[in-house]
């Protein structure tokens, strides 16, 4: 059976918000009948754009998370609802019921991800739909899918073993997999929010006269084996990424034309931007 999903590719967000001016202007001052009513204009951000920094000047990366329910298959909100006030459609879904939930503020805490919104003037939890109500109408995406510029977001309907391949042959991923909810929104890319990078630049130096080195050959070693290798770009810049965070004793191995090449160790906590490494 076909079931919606998410894919979200963080290369691509921008932060330039329109989804989540999308979803506003679906859901404020808008009831839809059995799926929610009105969000509030101010204070509930249904597809919410996290930013992660990584590194330090020069190399410093900034990606952007968008972040709606994750329409998990293991939800810990629906077993957390009292009377079936959240449920499971068989497509997928997963929706708050607006008469069932009025006054079950616990849900708020009930999710992991931190997607369910308190009302407090309609007394109502409240999350992302997935736009439910515009599918049920024969649209193919919710309105911050449409509204994305960039294509960062895709909505997709899928088996679960079509998903499952896609899942394996696009490198996608969901958050924090150790809850195991078995989220229906995946990530591509996500190294960029949640991993770090060792980088850094070489330059050389003849005669007290220093110059970027383009070309030159970096070697990243763990336990004494080669796990990756790269070349310089134009201003003797380098960079390693997906790599994980307190993972321990990295060395680089710098080699450029006939300089004497040279060796830097890296103790990875966070992303870091080795300072220049000058050869001479
Ligand atoms: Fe429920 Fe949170 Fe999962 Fe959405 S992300 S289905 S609100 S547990
Ligand atoms: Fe909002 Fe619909 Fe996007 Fe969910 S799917 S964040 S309800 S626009």
């Amino acid at each position: 059976m076909q079931k919606w999903n998410m894919i979200i590719d963080i290369e691509r967000c921008e932060d330039c918000n329109n989804c989540f001016l999308a979803c506003k202007d679906e859901h404020v001052g808008n009831d839809w009948p059995g799926y929610a009513v009105s969000q509030p204009l101010h204070g509930q951000r249904w597809i919410d754009i996290m930013r992660k920094e990584r590194g330090q000047y020069p190399l410093i990366d900034v990606a952007y998370r968008p972040t709606p329910c994750m329409h998990c298959d293991n939800a810990p909100c629906i077993k957390a609802a009292k009377n079936g006030a959240i449920y499971k459609r068989d497509d997928g879904i997963v929706i708050i019921d607006p008469a069932k939930s009025r006054g079950q503020k616990a849900l708020v805490d009930a999710c992991p991800y931190d997607a369910i919104w308190w009302n407090e003037e309609k007394d109502l939890p409240q999350k992302c739909t997935f736009c439910a109500h515009l599918l049920s109408e024969g649209w193919k995406e919710p309105r911050c899918v449409q509204a994305c510029p960039t294509g960062a977001l895709k909505f997709v309907a899928a088996d679960n073993s079509a998903i499952e391949k896609k899942v394996e042959t696009e490198n996608l991923e969901v958050l924090h997999p150790q809850y195991k909810t078995l989220p229906r929104v995946y990530y591509k890319n996500l190294y960029r929010y949640s991993r770090c990078f060792i980088g850094g630049s070489v330059a050389v130096e003849v005669d007290g006269v220093s110059d970027c080195a383009l070309g030159a050959n970096i070697k990243l070693i763990k336990d004494s084996k080669t796990i990756g290798e790269t070349v310089s770009d134009p201003f003797g810049d380098f960079k390693f990424d997906n790599l994980e965070e307190n993972s321990g004793i990295y060395t680089l191995e710098i080699k450029y034309q006939d300089f004497p090449p040279k060796k830097v160790e890296v103790d990875l906590k966070q992303s870091v931007s080795v300072a220049d490494i000058v050869l001479s």
